[in-house]
């Protein structure tokens, strides 16, 4: 075996029934940028038959990852496992240079000082108009980031006004802890307006999800031994991620760390807070919103993680909100972790789709609960000149219900 069990990739029986539903085939046109020609290339370099040439290694990158084969194929192909194994491989056939700024660029993703330029960028003053002008899409991304409305850290534990229903242990994530501190408040609130007592454990870190998506498998692995000790609280009934991308990767550790107990227990109990808090049940929402909103399905949540329904149940509880369809909604942004950042040129394509789709769709606001596709989409939005909200679903319920730091 080079990188996968080779029963895996014969599952495929080359059916075809995937093309349709696979963004850069439908883009592209080609048979070598579909989950079928995929799968034939990692058979052929699995057996030996081909060489991971630029062509081929070429094809493998501008897969997205985003999983909309696995919900299409009738023959249960594990086509993100697959990806998933040949990504690490791949990585030792690329250049030195090449394998040194990926490695550098998990790493500063991951960390809060290597978002620090995104932030300091964030606070210039006419960021948006010059973004546009220059059509910087780093700019536009830096001047997409939220402005949080607070800088104290979050307790470690949030007790609800009642007896608590149950414990939620609260992921808040590397890129989304920088970067979306308002949303993680967000979440807390409205799991403890559910009668949710939440514990948000220190020492947790980066799930891995941004390390595997760039091949850096061993990194990704340690990463996420080190985040599932700390997520593995006694006592906890959930744990729980509002970013989509996270929320996949926390069901997989059992299968990324087999050996590892605190990543087995975690995985067992990880849900999607818009999951969890549509099952749950919140009070009545207080304040209503009167705004169109369209549903974004980030690929983690509609293909990696089956979670379509509720994020379009709670937005519907509250008083005022048309929801509207959004054609192609569970397609990828362009998003896709770190692909917007490697494969610029097919991600800006696929977000100018997803635009022309929001703008069809006629609605005020666009609700996506992944922290990449809201960058790409509202960095889009921008550049464009197209007047959208963009924002997370659990921040249009924190201000319908009036909890959370926006309601402060
Ligand atoms: S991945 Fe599934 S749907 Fe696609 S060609 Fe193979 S068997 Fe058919
Ligand atoms: S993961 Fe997405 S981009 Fe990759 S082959 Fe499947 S559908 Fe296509």
């Amino acid at each position: 075996m080079r990188f996968v069990e080779s029963e895996h990739l014969l599952t495929c029986v080359h059916c075809g029934l995937c093309l349709a539903s696979c963004p850069t085939y439908v883009v592209l046109g080609t048979e070598a940028d579909s989950p079928r020609g995929r799968i034939h290339l990692m058979r052929a370099l699995e057996e030996g038959r081909r060489e991971p040439t630029p062509d081929v290694i070429g094809h493998l990158d501008a897969c997205l990852g985003c999983r909309a084969c696995e919900t299409a194929c009738p023959s249960g192909v594990p086509y993100g496992r697959l990806i998933e194994a040949a990504r690490p491989w791949i990585e030792t056939h690329r250049s030195r240079p090449v394998r040194f700024a990926r490695r550098a660029l998990a790493v500063a993703l991951t960390s809060r000082l290597g978002t620090l330029p995104l932030r300091l960028a964030r606070a210039l003053p006419g960021i948006e108009p010059l973004a546009r002008r220059l059509k910087l899409r780093w700019l536009a991304y830096a001047a997409a980031l939220p402005r949080p409305h607070a800088s104290d850290p979050l307790p470690d534990i949030l007790e609800p006004a009642g007896p608590p229903r149950g414990t939620a242990v609260l992921l808040t994530g590397c890129v989304a802890g920088a970067l979306f501190d308002d949303t993680n408040r967000a979440t807390a609130a409205l799991l403890r307006h559910a009668g949710v007592r939440v514990v948000v454990p220190r020492g947790q870190g980066c799930c891995g999800a941004l390390g595997m998506h760039l091949g850096q498998g061993a990194s990704a692995r340690r990463q996420a031994k080190t985040t599932a000790a700390a997520l593995d609280v006694v006592g906890a009934d959930w744990v729980v991620a509002n970013a989509a991308g996270c929320g996949a990767m926390l069901r997989d550790w059992a299968h990324l760390l087999p050996d590892d107990p605190h990543a087995r227990a975690v995985a067992a109990k990880a849900r999607d807070a818009l999951e969890l808090l549509a099952e749950l049940g919140l009070p009545a929402p207080t304040r209503p919103l009167a705004r169109s909103i369209a549903v974004h399905d980030p690929c983690h949540l509609a293909h990696g993680q089956g979670v379509r329904e509720p994020v379009r149940a709670l937005l519907r509880s509250v008083p005022g909100v048309e929801l509207r369809e959004l054609a192609e909604s569970d397609w990828c942004c362009g998003s896709a972790g770190t692909y917007n950042l490697t494969e610029p040129a097919m991600a800006a394509r696929l977000a100018e789709r997803k635009l022309d789709r929001i703008a069809a769709s006629g609605a005020e606001v666009v609700a996506a609960a992944n922290p990449g596709c809201l960058l790409q989409i509202r960095a889009g939005a921008l550049m464009r000149g197209l007047a959208v909200e963009v924002a997370h679903p659990i921040d249009l319920l924190a201000a319908a219900h009036g909890v959370g730091p926006a309601t402060r």
